[in-house]
């Protein structure tokens, strides 16, 4: 189970837990997340450390493609209709050029 939660300080806290070594994934870009389309694939999101635990997982999975995992959250904004929220705007904004967000802002689509 990838995403979890965990208690820190007494709250409960969800985290990111890699599906190779099942350890949290503490840095969004030393983290990696792959997925496999239901029409191709398991319709799964696998979540790694970058490096030793994607290629383990890569032969298991048949996965090829990696995102960091730092695109994840701007990525889920769009499919959880956040294109009008200002906050979730400054963060694309913010994201895109280090995250290689590229074209149109989903908000322009
Ligand atoms: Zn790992």
């Amino acid at each position: 189970m990838a995403l979890t939660v965990v208690e820190d300080a007494g709250r409960g806290t969800p985290v990111v837990l890699c599906d190779r070594c099942q350890e949290r994934i503490v840095d969004a870009l030393e983290g990696v997340f792959s997925w496999g389309r239901p029409s191709v694939g398991d319709g799964r999101i696998v979540f790694a450390h970058e490096g030793a635990c994607a290629e383990e997982l890569e032969a298991l999975y048949g996965r090829t493609t990696w995102e960091v995992l730092a695109k994840l959250p701007i990525i889920l904004g769009v499919s959880l209709g956040m294109r009008r929220s200002g906050a979730w705007q400054a963060a694309w904004r913010s994201a895109a050029p280090e995250l290689g967000l590229d074209g149109a802002a989903p908000w322009d689509r």
